[in-house]
């Protein structure tokens, strides 16, 4: 289909900018009231308030009403028969995946673990016929996914679609993920790293929410980390930026995957942590390490401590280059609280540059391990674009 487009600065293009503005405001925060909605996209209330009208009678928009400090309010949000989007995270060891409506509600979701070392062509097929089986089971086809966001555990280059640091995800190197993945399903698929895409969604739904800058610190088999400024991803040049995992820690220490010597990563990253124990102890998985720690084992409470403590102090570098608001902090890890929090704190505020407001807070992740895989489906809501004119909806 042809669309027609209105001559610039006409009244007809002023709408269209105006709706626009507006459907973008719900892309990214979900739900708003109309005063919110207002505030967020610089429209008057009464503009608002007509194109919401008219949006809701095309059966883009759903409304809803909410109570709000005592007050009734018009909750808007896109209409869940917009469509569905996947968000999938490959971590280190485990795949997440989630189908969700445009409201953000997850209507399916799975878990599965992968194998130390996976490869892209395998993951790869095995996703497509997962995302195969579960919009059979809700009643569809994978051709009726709008778009599919995936989270990886390495840094991305978004333009290219690559891993864009060699070393640190060998079995998906050299591979355009979003094209190869495209061509197996015939959507559209967006890539990001993990750590990006779990601070995207922290920024935009959980404890970044109300924070000007922030910091979303994945702390798991890997190290690494998110930066926010304004609810939106600073990724550098190359995708590259917050690899705090690979900041050296010393020198003259262990080879790191990286080809650095003294990496973060080698002191706290899983294995390291998981290599202090002596075989025949059981600890496998970084789960074991969790598991022993909450029983009260003391050298596994430890050797989380003594990672927060080194993690800390990468962290202070951090903070002096980047001023952030706020740390949060998420990856298989985070599960162990205030055992991994704490010497983080003591380590920041031992070495970080202060400052007149104090140093930034360190919280724990809103969506734990689901926090990557919901900013996998931010940024496949994000490329949705809906047409009200025409009542298309493309990717
Ligand atoms: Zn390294």
């Amino acid at each position: 289909m042809v669309r027609r487009i209105a001559p610039p600065g006409s009244q007809t293009s002023l709408r269209e900018a105006n709706r626009a503005r507006l459907l973008d405001s719900l892309k990214r925060h979900g739900r708003l009231t109309q005063v919110e909605l207002a505030g967020s996209t610089g429209l008057s209330p009464a503009t608002v308030s007509n194109i919401v009208k008219e949006l809701t009678a095309s059966g883009i928009l759903h409304t809803s009403f909410t109570s709000r400090s005592g007050r009734r309010a018009t909750l808007v949000s896109l209409a869940r028969q917009v469509g569905l989007v996947a968000g999938v995270h490959f971590s280190s060891r485990q795949l997440r995946i989630a189908i969700a409506d445009a409201t953000r509600t997850v209507v399916s979701q799975t878990s599965l673990p992968l194998a130390l070392d996976h490869r892209h062509d395998a993951e790869l097929d095995r996703l497509s016929m997962l995302l195969s089986d579960m919009m059979e089971t809700l009643g569809g086809t994978v051709a009726d996914l709008l778009a599919v966001g995936i989270a990886l555990p390495a840094p991305i280059d978004i333009h290219t679609g690559m891993v864009s640091t060699p070393g640190l995800l060998r079995g998906w190197e050299g591979v355009d993920i979003a094209t190869a993945m495209s061509a197996r399903i015939g959507r559209p698929v967006y890539v990001d790293s993990e750590a990006n895409l779990g601070g995207l969604a922290e920024a935009r739904e959980g404890e970044g929410r109300e924070a000007a800058a922030s910091v979303f610190i994945r702390i798991g088999h890997t190290i690494s980390a998110g930066l926010i400024v304004g609810g939106d991803l600073f990724r550098g040049v190359n995708g590259k930026s917050g690899q705090i995992g690979h900041v050296t820690i010393d020198e003259n220490g262990p080879i790191c995957r990286c080809s650095n010597r003294g990496c973060l990563e080698t002191y706290a990253g899983g294995p390291a942590l998981l290599s202090l124990f002596p075989a025949g102890e059981g600890m496998q998985r970084l789960s074991d390490l969790l598991q022993a720690a909450e029983d009260g084992d003391g050298s596994a409470r430890r050797v989380i401590a003594d990672a927060g403590r080194h993690i800390g102090i990468a962290t202070a570098s951090l903070c002096n280059l980047f001023d952030p608001e706020l740390i949060i902090v998420g990856g298989e890890l985070s599960a162990a609280g205030e055992i991994l929090m704490a010497p983080m704190r003591h380590s920041l505020e031992r070495t970080a540059l202060g400052s007149a407001n104090g140093l930034p807070e360190i919280v724990g992740a809103s969506f734990g391990e689901w926090a990557e895989t919901r900013g996998a489906i931010a940024i496949a809501l994000d490329h949705v674009t809906v047409d009200a004119d025409a009542l298309e909806i493309t990717a």
